[in-house]
């Protein structure tokens, strides 16, 4: 099969979120199977031409409301099998930041993206791709399915091409003023409840769920959790209305960089068979934060410092949670009121607790690696990576019981000394303390915690399995009529 991947952010090119991750290690999974796979995404400023020897490869024109705008098309490689083209647009994409910065989004973004999905199509005209796949992902992309049905449908290149959008985060849908519908050279007639619209405005991720052959998620239990008013943003009634082609596939974290047995990163190698080495890795941890080695059961938390990730119960629960004599050390960034209540409580837990407000990749391994509890408290989480590469670091997660979450982690049962983390239910802050009180009970005994260690980290969560999920879906998707 011939997959066009269309994303507006891949590692290690461009990243600000689990997106990039997702897009940088899929595409080269899938096509490990034996499938051509392309990528197409925007020339960011981040995106070094130089260092990466990006050769242009054509120039075109993209229709933008009334207009046409030009771009240049360079093209790299991910992986030593797949082809990206970046399109390269320089008063669009060469900015300091992906999609605002920290004054608020661009107020173009409604254009930028506009024009990026319109160039996706435009490029396989263009370069002849006639792929039998285009995959889109978010709202960034949204609006590439609805024009493939709407106006590049019965062109001889796409003719039989499906559409399949993934939806990696249903709380950013791309909401614009109605007027932006100018931009996209679409009839009127799709801005409806049905078509784009969402009260009064314009609504890109709404575009990909009406239209796209095929919509996917990060994890089955967010599938079926965002048809529920709760979690559905209030999308839920479009994506019942489409549940029959709707399907959750959940996602892998890249098993050569998050390798405890081969990672340079951290000070002590070490493996479900051997280890020994973890415990170094604790103490360097501690060292590196500055606590004392007081052989407190140490937890961990690498994150975004946002609502989504359950900071409201957290902060309400640290003083319960400190006063069970554990060692806490969270590395993020992201709502200045929780650096400003996290810093607070560090410092009036100067033994026990460290927050560390940056974003660092290898600091987030040593806390992996370090940590003897990994915790992931989310109000929400379509799909989450830190759970899965704490399970692979044996780092053991305390989470709550929610999308991704609850398909990746097993909840331990005494009874049947069977499990690989622990879960809890209701969203607040007394179910976390329980929770956490639950898990160092079972720590106390060193026998039972290393079994659900070692349980943990011979879980695969390797692309591989996920990337065949995709082709099969693909392969399904194909031999049916459009939508
Ligand atoms: P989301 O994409 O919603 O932020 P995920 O759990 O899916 O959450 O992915 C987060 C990824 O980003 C993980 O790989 C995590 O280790 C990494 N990460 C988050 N915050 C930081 C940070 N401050 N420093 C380093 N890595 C971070």
């Amino acid at each position: 099969m011939r997959i066009l991947f269309a994303t507006s952010e891949a590692a290690p090119f461009a990243k600000t979120g689990g997106l990039a991750d997702v897009a940088g290690s899929l595409p080269p999974a899938i096509a490990s199977l034996g499938h051509e796979v392309t990528v197409v995404m925007p020339r960011y400023r981040q995106v070094d031409v130089h260092a990466l020897k990006l050769k242009r490869v054509t120039t075109f024109m993209v229709p933008l409301g009334t207009w046409k705008e030009r771009c240049d098309v360079l093209k790299g490689t991910m992986g030593n099998n797949v082809t990206v083209y970046f399109i390269n647009k320089d008063v669009y994409y060469d900015r300091p930041e992906l999609y605002g910065t920290t004054h608020g989004d661009y107020s173009d973004n409604a254009e930028r993206f506009i024009f990026f999905s319109r160039s996706v199509l435009e490029l396989c005209e263009v370069l002849q791709l006639k792929p039998d796949i285009v995959h889109c992902n978010d709202w960034q992309t949204g609006l590439v399915p609805l024009y493939l049905q709407r106006l590049y449908g019965s062109a001889e290149m796409l003719r039989k091409t499906k559409t399949v959008f993934t939806v990696h985060n249903l709380g950013y849908q791309g909401l614009f003023w109605h007027w932006d519908m100018r931009l996209t050279g679409l009839e009127w007639n799709v801005f409806t409840p049905e078509g784009i619209e969402f009260w009064g405005k314009m609504n890109l991720l709404k575009a990909g769920l009406v239209s796209a052959d095929i919509i996917t998620t990060v994890s089955k239990t967010y599938s079926r959790e965002i048809q529920t008013p709760e979690y559905g943003c209030g999308l839920e009634g479009v994506l019942r209305e489409r549940s029959a082609d709707l399907y959750g596939i959940v996602n892998g974290i890249d098993y050569k960089t998050y390798d405890p047995l081969h990672d340079h990163a951290i000070p002590h190698r070490y493996s479900a068979s051997r280890l020994s080495g973890k415990a170094g890795c604790k103490k360097r941890l501690l060292e590196l934060v500055n606590l004392p080695d007081k052989g407190d059961p140490l937890i961990g938390m690498v994150t975004r410092l946002v609502d989504q990730k359950g900071l409201d119960i957290l902060t309400d629960a640290l003083p319960d949670i400190m006063s069970l004599g554990v060692q806490l050390i969270i590395l993020g960034s992201g709502e200045a009121i929780y650096h400003r209540l996290l810093t607070d409580a560090a410092s009036r837990n100067g033994n026990a607790m460290r927050v560390l407000l940056q974003y660092d990749e290898g600091l987030a391994k040593n806390i992996y690696s370090g940590s003897d509890m990994f915790l992931m408290p989310s109000r929400y989480e379509p799909c989450g990576l830190g759970q899965m590469i704490a399970l692979r670091y044996g780092a053991v997660p305390i989470v709550r019981r929610t999308g991704g979450l609850s398909d990746t982690v097993v909840d331990y049962n005494a009874r049947a000394g069977r499990g690989t983390g622990f879960l809890f239910n209701e969203y607040s802050a007394p179910a976390l303390v329980d929770c956490i009180r639950h898990a160092l009970k079972v720590f106390s005994n060193k026998a039972k915690w290393q079994r659900i260690m070692k349980a943990g980290m011979n879980e695969d969560f390797s692309w591989e399995h996920s990337a065949k999920e995709y082709a099969k879906l693909y392969q399904k998707v194909m031999k049916r009529d459009r939508v």
